[in-house]
């Protein structure tokens, strides 16, 4: 139970007008509280209004595995038979202005909509994607354990160690999700590896493919450490790379050194993606990248900020997010290198420090 956060949200809820937050499943909740509540049709509900006490409606066979902090939250635990949405109603009681969690189940809402009819709905996000944004000291910590563990496994691709060439593309995420898990993580997120023509598809599920001479391949993974995700690609050729290929990923790297270099307290985030955007437009690649250069990360693998055009919020210290701009040319191949970074009073402190320079295996 982080007190300074409660106080902090409170703060946010007056300020922005809004009468009460409704956090259910999501990381609001174990953002707030330390407390997940699990994903099940049976509702989690936290009401902590602007000007009262906290009370967290859960299912009873959930009860035990909640820490009751009762000077901070009154927990309300619900009978198998009882209707926890009325109960969450009568927790908000009069107030009309309501956040509710962004990743809250449709079902449930639509329940509360219908039993405060007059009410005026929200996402959550809007009172807590600016305060989770902005990591403390033992958060940063924790994303720096992530990053080490990711690049333990980067260092073993880039190396030669994970064999490619004759295996499927599924056998060498397995691999990589093992060595995360080795490396540390309590689980893993994903663990993306695209080859060939399959790179040029930035999200490409692993599958049947076997990995075959002169390719190159993305291999994009992270995975939950201490609460706290990593996210980490890197693109590595199978034999000798032709010019073609050498001459589009020089083009990367310094879009993304550049993106990095640009990432300081203060700088909009828009402006972050122009820089990596910049320098691929001039490298003559524009069109090939597809995406904005990154995203938050934290507890959730994508949270605020946004390093994307048209999110012209400035950064702040104690901001992580991904540098990750990718080139991709459909039917042939593609090539992304991701890092996440860390504002800091000294400028982009980068958790990831795995090579960047293009590398080949066999
Ligand atoms: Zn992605
Ligand atoms: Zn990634
Ligand atoms: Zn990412």
């Amino acid at each position: 139970m982080n007190r300074e956060r409660f106080e902090r949200v409170r703060r946010r809820l007056v300020e922005l007008d809004v009468d009460a937050l409704l956090l259910s499943i999501g990381a609001d909740l174990p953002w707030l509280t330390g407390y997940t509540a699990m994903p099940l049709e049976r509702l989690t509900m936290l009401v902590l209004p602007a000007d009262g006490d906290a009370t967290l409606v859960v299912p009873r066979l959930e009860a035990p595995r909640v820490l009751e902090h009762q000077d901070l939250i009154c927990v309300r635990p619900w009978e198998e038979t009882e209707d926890p949405v009325a109960i969450v109603a009568e927790a908000v009681g009069g107030r009309r202005s309501l956040a509710i969690s962004d990743r809250a189940w449709a079902a449930p809402l639509l329940a509360l909509q219908a039993s405060v009819p007059d009410a005026k709905w929200q996402p959550a996000s809007l009172v807590t994607g600016p305060l989770r944004a902005v990591k403390d000291a033992e958060e940063i910590a924790a994303l720096r354990r992530a990053g080490e563990a990711a690049d333990a496994v980067a260092t073993a691709l880039v190396e030669g160690e994970i064999a490619l060439v004759g295996r499927t593309e599924a056998a060498v995420s397995r691999e990589i999700s093992d060595r995360l898990l080795e490396a540390g993580h309590q689980h893993v997120n994903f663990a993306i590896v695209g080859s060939g023509p399959n790179a040029a598809s930035p999200h490409h599920d692993a599958g049947r493919r076997v990995i075959g001479r002169g390719e190159s391949v993305v291999c994009d993974f992270g995975g939950v450490l201490d609460g706290y995700c990593s996210d980490i690609t890197r693109t590595v050729f199978t034999g000798e790379p032709p010019s073609e290929f050498r001459d589009l990923y020089t083009v990367l790297e310094h879009a993304q050194a550049e993106a990095v270099g640009a990432a300081v307290a203060g700088v909009p985030c828009e402006d972050v993606d122009a820089v990596a955007r910049r320098v691929i437009t001039d490298g003559g690649y524009g069109p090939h990248f597809i995406h904005r250069t990154g995203h938050g990360i934290g507890l959730e693998e994508h949270e605020d900020p946004y390093i994307v055009a048209g999110n012209c919020e400035p950064l702040h210290r104690g901001n992580a997010f991904s540098i990750e701009p990718g080139i991709y040319v459909e039917g042939k191949w593609g090539a992304r290198i991701e890092d996440i970074v860390v504002v800091t009073d000294y400028g982009p402190e980068s958790l990831n420090n795995v090579d960047h320079g293009l590398t080949w295996t066999l």
